[in-house]
């Protein structure tokens, strides 16, 4: 049975999460015009009416920008290797979106595919996602068209469902949830259980991904590519701001005393991110770097894990200063005389 809970007693339930010690991050206003996922200082700066697409993605609280993985120390000729503190502090995300959430399941084929990676996996054991089912999208969202849609439970542990009346339903969809929230686990649906939860429609379906694979398969010489990346600046916001994109560079950090050896977020659209240290680079062009992210999420990943690496957020062309992105690049491809 689900539950209801409204608005108000929302938001005092966030207070006591924040009151109790616990790691709260949500929507929030960081300035006029920008709302990311940051940490909640109180539950009044939750946003949580309307629908709203926050700048960035839920990624960072369980894959950091910047993670130290060790220490080191240097003392003449030897080197000392030392273990971190470990403690990964329980933290929860509420107001997550549908296309954040499922990001994550996506995540864990990566993060645990030839080697479990234990840092992402304690943070991930850690966190705790009630996702909200969206009121609304824009014209730069196709979640539809990447098999989910604006009620998908996938990779939410609590789900709510704006009522329209001030109150939200209540799904608790993994053990982790039901805890959470004091709750019983349900049998995860598609939304349409959601029945006392306003219906809202998802964007129109814009594309079929296999299509995608398809011209991928028999285009990668094709000059749209280069054509295609002319304006592209390679800042590397589609990827920073995406909530599947995962790469990250290692290195260490530190003087001659010693420091950490730590990763840090990287991107295949930075000239220097496939650089050998021959000065050799095997993707020279702003071409061949936005031809490897399309063939990442539509062609590789999927013959790799399955997964489509793209849950349809619409992120990396709302943040795109030259108005590049999946969607605009897919919709090319998909007009293209050529396919
Ligand atoms: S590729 Fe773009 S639309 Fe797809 S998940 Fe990443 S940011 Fe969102
Ligand atoms: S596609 Fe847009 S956001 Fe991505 S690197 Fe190029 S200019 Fe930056």
């Amino acid at each position: 049975m689900s539950q209801r809970i409204s608005k108000d007693d929302l938001r005092k339930r966030t207070g006591a999460w924040i009151a109790n010690g616990k790691t709260v991050a949500g929507p929030v206003q960081v300035k006029p015009g920008l709302v990311l996922y940051a940490q909640l200082q109180s539950p009044e700066v939750l946003l949580v009416d309307g629908w709203i697409r926050p700048g960035n993605s839920i990624k960072e609280f369980v894959f950091p920008r910047h993670e130290a993985l060790y220490g080191y120390a240097i003392d003449g000729a030897g080197i000392t290797l030392h273990d971190l503190p470990a403690e990964i502090p329980e933290q929860i995300i509420i107001g997550a979106h549908p296309c954040d959430a499922a990001a994550l399941p996506i995540l864990d084929k990566l993060f645990n595919w030839d080697y479990p990676d234990d840092f992402f996996n304690r943070r991930r054991e850690a966190t705790t996602v009630i996702t909200i089912a969206c009121a609304g999208h824009d014209e730069q969202c196709f979640c539809t068209s990447v098999g989910l849609g604006p009620a998908a439970e996938r990779g939410s542990d609590v789900m709510l469902a704006d009522c329209g009346d001030g109150s939200y339903e209540v799904r608790c969809l993994t053990e982790k949830g039901a805890v959470l929230w004091g709750g019983t686990v349900e049998p995860a649906g598609d939304g349409a259980a959601q029945a006392a939860a306003k219906s809202v429609a998802g964007p129109e379906r814009r594309f079929e991904p296999s299509d995608v694979a398809e011209f991928a398969k028999e285009h990668f010489e094709d000059p749209f590519w280069r054509e295609h990346a002319l304006a592209c600046v390679g800042c590397g916001a589609c990827a920073y701001t995406c909530p599947v994109c995962h790469c990250f560079d290692i290195v260490d950090e530190g003087n001659s005393h010693g420091g950490v050896r730590a990763r840090n977020w990287d991107a295949c659209q930075f000239a220097m991110f496939t650089l050998h240290a021959s000065g050799h680079n095997p993707r020279p062009a702003q071409g061949a770097r936005q031809r490897q992210r399309i063939y990442h999420k539509f062609l590789m990943y999927p013959e790799k894990f399955g997964e489509i690496l793209c849950t349809g957020c619409g992120n990396c062309a709302r943040n795109c200063p030259v108005g590049l992105g999946v969607l605009p690049v897919i919709s090319e491809i998909c007009h293209a005389e050529s396919i």
